[in-house]
């Protein structure tokens, strides 16, 4: 318990400024001042034994801050000091870190000063009350909701409380409206809630499927969302954009619509087919034209086989596929156990067809990695009839159609 004021007034001078000047008037016979704890009466004191005065404030000894009331007399418990709150030990040793009293946690600071408001602590954020004590569950801090954890620990990511999904941003802070998670879209009401089922959004209607991801390019019970989820009316009239017809899952063709295979399609088709050969390889326009009726028939047998949310992905519905325009040609090699399938995009003619069947008027009408703009996946077999020129210059943009004519 002996001590050096030497050493006290080291550690003041760090801690207390005031204090330093307020024990200056003893520095010079420092090496001669010695200090010693006195058990008064059931009470500590620090007393300097040349002149019997009681030390009070803050007093460093044996690498532990101890308190000294006006009187003297060593505190324990809490102590509020310069507005700030402090915690001593039953010694009398001021705590500092976390800290559990009556139920709850704290935080003191390396300084022993109660934090409040957010600390960081070993890669996590937690939150203290005005009182000290560790917030759990949601908080409400500068218009932001948070959420902490049972362990008090700042929740990011994910989570679900009262029967709904909340999403909390790397900052901790609950998100509200659009959010871009994994590859979906996701909606959070104001106070966060996320969106399922069909919803509006300034007047626009969405539709989000269970998972909260929300559904684009597709039909939910009749209704056509586009590629930005939006509800839209399908139209069945022809669709031309700068005298090009667009045929996608918003714009269809009407039951009337039968024009057969295109001709000039077809002329173009054999134009490259022979330039195919003369580089040995085969090319086979198994599937062209394709009626409203059979189309129907082929779009439900796939529902009924694969469910309508993944038959959507590679078969439209009636009245909106580009083969009962007869500009949409099915293309595939020599072996037909690869027509219209996944596998075909390996094959040498695969290959050539989407380096070279621009130069014939064909685009490739489902690239991969754009079936949110398309509404399709990768279809290496799936060719467009355009005309020559346009086909050039939709191949040298590398844009899908939609793109290409703005409509997306
Ligand atoms: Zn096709």
């Amino acid at each position: 318990m002996k001590k050096l004021l030497f050493g006290l007034v080291i550690c003041f001078a760090f801690f207390l400024p005031t204090q330093v000047f307020a024990n200056s008037d003893s520095a010079t016979n420092l090496e001669q001042t010695t200090l010693n704890w006195t058990y008064i009466d059931g009470e500590w004191y620090y007393l300097d034994i040349k002149t019997g005065d009681k030390k009070t404030g803050w007093v460093y000894d044996q690498n532990q801050w101890y308190f000294l009331n006006k009187n003297g007399v060593m505190k324990t418990g809490w102590v509020y000091d310069q507005e700030k709150w402090y915690f001593l030990d039953n010694s009398g040793a001021m705590k500092t870190g976390w800290f559990y009293y009556y139920n709850e946690w704290y935080f003191l600071e390396h300084s022993g000063a109660m934090k409040t408001g957010w600390v960081y602590y070993m890669d996590q954020w937690y939150f203290l009350n005005q009182d000290g004590a560790m917030s759990k569950g949601w908080l409400k801090d500068r218009n932001q909701w948070y959420f902490l954890t049972s362990d008090g620990s700042m929740k990011t990511g994910w989570i679900y409380s009262y029967n709904n999904w909340y999403y909390l941003q790397n900052n901790g802070a609950m998100k509200t409206g659009w959010l871009y998670y994994n590859g979906s879209w996701y909606f959070l009401s104001t106070s966060g809630e996320m969106a399922t089922g069909w919803y509006d959004v300034n007047s626009i209607w969405y539709y989000s499927y269970a998972s909260g991801a929300l559904a684009t390019n597709t039909t939910i019970g009749g209704y056509y969302v586009n590629y930005n989820g939006e509800w839209v009316q399908r139209t069945s009239d022809p669709y031309y954009v700068n005298g090009i017809l667009l045929i996608n899952k918003q714009h269809g063709l009407p039951s009337t619509y039968a024009p057969g295979e295109n001709p000039e399609a077809r002329a173009a088709f054999e134009q490259m087919k022979s330039a195919a050969k003369g580089n040995g390889l085969t090319l086979n326009a198994f599937s062209t034209y394709r009626s409203y009726s059979y189309q129907g028939s082929l779009y439900n047998r796939y529902v009924s086989s694969y469910g309508q949310v993944a038959a959507d992905t590679f078969s439209a519905k009636p009245g909106y596929s580009e083969h009962q325009s007869g500009l949409g040609f099915d293309i595939g090699g020599s072996n037909s156990a690869l027509w219209a399938e996944d596998g075909f995009a390996y094959t040498a003619e695969a290959k050539w067809l989407a380096n070279n069947s621009h130069q014939y008027g064909f685009i490739l009408r489902y690239p991969e990695g754009k079936q949110n703009i398309t509404g399709y996946k990768f279809e290496p077999w799936h060719f467009r009839y355009v005309g020559n020129n346009l086909s050039v210059s939709i191949y040298n943009s590398g844009l899908t159609l939609e793109e290409y004519l703005g409509e997306y």
